[in-house]
């Protein structure tokens, strides 16, 4: 049978497009192969933000209600607001490139999962909540039930063996 589709943040194979430029380890990417056939991605460089960039981050909108909806991705140094490219550029890759788990950067304002900070504004430094980004919340969108988790629980001992059965389940 043939090896199950993931897709990873790109960033996490040792390729360079942080907004830093800065060059990860690729030792879990690596380690990964031997599992899965791997579909690196970052929307960011395919948003055309460029490598290094300024940074990105998400802002709540609107104060009087608690829904993610309310989220705006932004770029405050550009004041460039890119939620709606980000997001039809996130559902598009996504429907085009069938999966069967996703492997996503911590805390990043697009790759996030789960506890990407929320800002009050584009210039303040308050945070307000916790989001996930925006490519992560087009996975959960569009594959509710598909297994996805990010880098720093994966680096948890037994995670990889754990994640590998959860695609596969997934994939049959
Ligand atoms: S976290 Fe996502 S958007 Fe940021 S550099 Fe990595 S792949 Fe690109």
């Amino acid at each position: 049978m043939s090896k199950p589709v993931v897709i990873i943040s790109q960033c996490l194979t040792g390729a360079v497009c942080r907004w830093d430029a800065l060059q990860l380890d690729a030792c879990l990417y690596e380690s990964l192969q031997a599992h899965f056939t791997l579909i690196p991605f970052c929307p960011e460089l395919a948003l055309g933000l460029g490598c290094p960039r300024p940074t990105i981050r998400l802002i709540r909108k609107f104060f009087n209600t608690e829904t993610s909806d309310n989220i705006e991705l932004v770029q405050p140094q550009t004041g460039r607001v890119l939620t709606a490219n980000m997001d039809a550029l996130c559902e598009s890759f996504l429907r085009s490139h069938p999966a069967d788990g996703y492997i996503l950067k911590y805390k990043s304002p697009s790759c996030g999962l789960t506890n990407v900070k929320v800002y009050m504004g584009a210039q303040s430094k308050e945070i307000c909540g916790f989001e996930s980004g925006r490519f992560a919340a087009a996975v959960r969108r569009l594959y509710p039930n598909a297994p996805a988790i990010d880098d720093f629980r994966l680096a948890q001992p037994g995670a990889i063996e754990e994640f590998v059965e959860r695609v596969s389940k997934y994939k049959r």
